[in-house]
């Protein structure tokens, strides 16, 4: 997680993860919280997590506009 954002990886916007947590569209998974833009990406994520998992790590490990967090 970066600064609060989070990659959704179904369609690749950056969510905000406390925002779409109140609004129920996140997914917890072992040590990683995952976020969604909507309840249709959460759920395609949800079918296939596998898939998309990937663009996830990528995203966190070259992700590096964002400053680091203090
Ligand atoms: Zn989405």
């Amino acid at each position: 997680m970066r600064d609060g954002k989070m990659l959704d990886p179904v369609c690749g916007m950056i969510v905000d993860v406390a925002e779409q947590r109140e609004r129920g569209l996140t997914i917890e998974r072992s040590d990683r919280e995952y976020a969604f833009c909507g309840g249709g990406c959460l759920e395609t994520f949800a079918k296939d997590p596998k898939r998309y998992i990937p663009a996830v790590e990528r995203w966190l490990a070259t992700g590096a506009s964002d400053p680091p967090r203090m």
